[in-house]
């Protein structure tokens, strides 16, 4: 039986680690206590073998039981389509596997990506980095004084951004440090962290998290990953009115992805509750090529007319920018909508 957790969502580092630790990581015990038949599921929950699945239980919590179309419990269930080998879909979609030194990557001139953690507390299906090497990308001491070093000897870099992995796999205390460290280069003005923490496990939101960010002698940006408006629990609600309280802009991106939220109704659904909970859209990506995820593309044709659709139904401001990662290219690429 799932139930949602009961304990305020002001926990600290310890809480969040204990409800990782007891996160689903069998499929059968997941269907079962969604009340679905595992043995309906055939040999495709054997994909967890390609990708082990993780998913932690007040994410599952959000799912409808005996619904085995749930859009949450689709982005993170291992099916047999993982198996499926597709043209174009390959280990690395968006070639991002070079950097100036292992865990930091220098795409754009003006902001480097720390990758901080190589953990998340999700594993979803059609996760760009499903095939990364994270173990060459590890990020310790050492590697935090290199990068110190690197971003120091660079003015033109004004934007740390910390990715993984999830970055707020760090505890409080390892965020703390970091925020420390690089507090003294004059140049760096912004820290952007790219997490969907919160959203698969809200009690991250921990009170040290947000007098953290609060205190951080630069602005911070949090750019969200919530790709359905069901993700949008009460818990999280409640943690972003917090972080949005103590000055942090809260961004969001969504993959768009075939049976998830590939519908106007769902995607109208997720811009307006993004900016009820203080979230502005930012971009919609197709998504990126990666082998074992080809079942969730939505094609452009289909993805320009759920944009078009959207600027009909919404304020601009509501509307995220569609775009696409194309390896070698130095930014994102946005899809042109006049061709609808
Ligand atoms: S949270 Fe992001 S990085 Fe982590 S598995 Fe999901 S898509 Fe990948």
């Amino acid at each position: 039986m799932i139930t949602r957790n009961s304990h305020s969502v002001q926990g600290v580092d310890r809480a969040w680690q204990r409800e990782l630790a007891e996160a689903y990581r069998s499929p059968v015990e997941l269907l079962t206590d969604l009340q679905l038949d595992p043995a309906e599921f055939g040999q495709g929950l054997e994909a967890r073998r390609l990708f082990p699945m993780l998913v932690p239980k007040a994410f599952a919590a959000a799912m409808r039981p005996g619904d085995a179309q749930d859009p949450l419990l689709r982005q993170v269930l291992p099916v047999g389509d993982e198996f499926l080998v597709a043209d174009g879909f390959g280990p690395d979609p968006i070639g991002e596997q070079d950097g100036p030194m292992p865990g930091l990557l220098h795409k754009y001139q003006s902001r480097v990506l720390l990758m901080l953690r190589t953990g998340c507390a999700v594993n979803c299906r059609y996760c760009f980095r499903r095939h990364f090497p994270y173990a060459d990308h590890k990020v310790g001491a050492a590697e935090l004084a290199q990068a110190h070093e690197y971003i120091a000897s660079d003015t033109r870099i004004n934007e740390l951004l910390l990715s993984g992995g999830d970055p707020l796999m760090a505890r409080d205390d390892h965020l703390a440090e970091l925020v420390a460290r690089f507090s003294d280069l004059p140049h760096l003005k912004r820290l952007r962290i790219h997490t969907r923490l919160p959203v698969v496990l809200p009690s991250r939101i921990t009170d040290q998290l947000v007098s953290l960010l609060a205190d951080a002698p630069w602005r911070v940006v949090m750019v969200l990953h919530i790709n359905h408006p069901n993700e949008l629990q009460p818990e999280l609600v409640a943690g972003l009115a917090r972080l949005k309280a103590a000055g942090v802009t809260l961004l969001n991106q969504a993959v768009l992805l075939k049976g998830v939220n590939d519908h106007a109704d769902t995607l109208v659904a997720l811009a307006e509750g993004l900016f009820d909970a203080g979230v502005l859209p930012y971009y919609l990506h197709l998504l990126d090529r990666v082998a074992g995820a080809a079942h969730f593309e939505v094609d452009e044709d289909r993805a320009r007319a759920l944009m078009a659709e959207q600027l009909q139904r919404l304020p601009g401001f509501l509307v995220p920018r569609l775009v696409r990662e194309i390896a070698g290219e130095a930014s994102k690429t946005p899809i042109d909508l006049k061709l609808v």
